[in-house]
């Protein structure tokens, strides 16, 4: 779902005109939309409500408490990645026995965390982290519930920053080994071995990778149960596209849950599902000012008031964000490179795009709901934006703008 449409030339969320929303916050300002969030997931959920399921939506994706309350509200699980974003699911009403933990570099004091709130189950990346999690859990008298992540070698053709199924790459458990991790974590006293995962990418617009894992993970899971280790779920990550620019196709959410579902029909096998991107991602925008137009031989370049900080897919990923004004006023359209105003050659957040624009128009970055606000810095000594969350005719802003006094608060001179 498009969170946003346009109406008499002006753009809407919802019930709220964004170009209402830019002059009561402020700009650069993130906006949801609850509305479009609570239909992506449940687009998954009916998608799978003949399977035994749980869709846990990965937090790192948006981790602001309003979008994970609002998810909590709907009995989503939670993917995390660190003990910040369970401190976050907790608090933002999350039950922790829907929450997996994913990620290669598990501390101790995480891990203790995660044993302590009940979690779900650990997705382990390697070796060594089974007998960390086997010695913190022996510790606490408790066994851990543990998964497998299995780096199934299927290429997700999509960009290699964000591209994690292949060998060589730093995630899961590489295919040739992964028996003898399961037999190594089977012989472990405080581990319950309870499942199987994988995760081979990010923004994947071609289901064939993702069905190409889907049949490697099950004949692994197969050969697992077939040495006696009784694993009773498939986690098969997240990773599905969604539409960035009007001549791309969105991976299918219904097209997907129903092959898995068919394909793990009778198996035993419950399912577990970690999208990020395809829940929040075009349920969000960016709004930003224009401050000045600038012509340089012969290159025009809008310059506006959100950058690389507060914005880093152009900069990291060479990713594509459709740009467009907050209002038609009838202007002369030209093209421009869009760039903040941070000090680096690569603070770009569109490059050769037709806009009617002058100083002072609001504009909207588009699909700006996923790794936006999480991916910000303060770069430049740049106070990250404040957040607000559309419901209906609502607009609640649900993190305030940081002063640029809260920047270095904790900072000191030496005498
Ligand atoms: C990042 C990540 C996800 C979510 O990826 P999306 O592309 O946002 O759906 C899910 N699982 C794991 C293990 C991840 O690292």
């Amino acid at each position: 779902m498009s969170a946003i449409r346009r109406v008499d030339g002006e753009l809407w969320m919802e019930g709220v005109r964004l170009a209402e929303v830019a002059k009561r916050f402020g700009t650069p300002c993130y906006v949801y939309s609850r509305a479009a969030i609570e239909t992506e997931w449940h687009a998954f959920d009916r998608a799978l409500a003949g399977t035994d399921h749980l869709v846990c939506y990965a937090v790192k994706a948006n981790s602001n408490l309003a979008v994970l309350g609002i998810l909590a509200r709907l009995g989503s699980g939670f993917d995390i990645v660190s003990g910040g974003e369970l401190a976050r699911v907790l608090a933002a009403g999350g039950r922790a026995d829907r929450v997996i933990f994913s990620g290669v570099g598990k501390s101790e004091e995480e891990i203790r965390a995660a044993l302590a709130a009940g979690i779900r189950c650990f997705n382990v990346e390697s070796e060594p982290e089974l007998e960390r999690l086997n010695s913190v859990a022996g510790s606490l008298g408790r066994a851990a519930p543990v998964s497998l992540r299995v780096n199934p070698d299927v290429d997700a053709r999509t960009h290699p920053y964000i591209s994690t199924g292949l060998k060589g790459n730093k995630f899961g458990i590489a295919h040739d080994r992964a028996l003898a991790a399961y037999d190594l974590a089977a012989s472990l006293p405080h581990l319950e071995v309870t499942g199987i995962d994988c995760h081979i990418g990010s923004q994947i617009l071609d289901m064939a990778p993702l069905e190409e894992a889907l049949e490697r993970v099950l004949e692994l899971a197969a050969a697992v149960v077939a040495r006696g280790i009784p694993i009773r779920h498939v986690d098969l990550g997240g990773g599905l596209g969604i539409r960035y620019r009007e001549e791309e196709t969105a991976l299918d959410i219904g097209r997907w849950c129903a092959t898995v579902a068919r394909r793990l029909a009778g198996s035993g096998f419950s399912l577990v599902l970690e999208p990020g991107r395809a829940v929040v991602g075009n349920a969000g925008v960016l709004l930003s000012r224009v401050e000045y137009l600038k012509l340089d031989k012969g290159k025009r370049f809008a310059i506006v008031d959100a950058s690389m900080s507060e914005l880093i897919r152009p900069a990291l990923y060479e990713a594509w964000h459709e740009i467009v004004p907050l209002a038609e006023l009838g202007r002369a359209a030209a093209t421009y490179d869009v760039v903040g105003p941070v000090c680096e050659s690569s603070d770009v957040l569109g490059t050769d795009r037709s806009l009617a624009i002058a100083p002072g128009d609001g504009v909207a970055i588009l699909s700006a709901g996923a790794y936006g606000m999480v991916m910000s810095s303060n770069y430049n000594s740049r106070p990250r934006p404040c957040e607000v969350m559309v419901d209906g005719a609502r607009a609640v802003e649900v993190r305030p703008r940081e002063s640029v006094a809260s920047l270095y608060a904790g900072e000191s001179t030496l005498d």
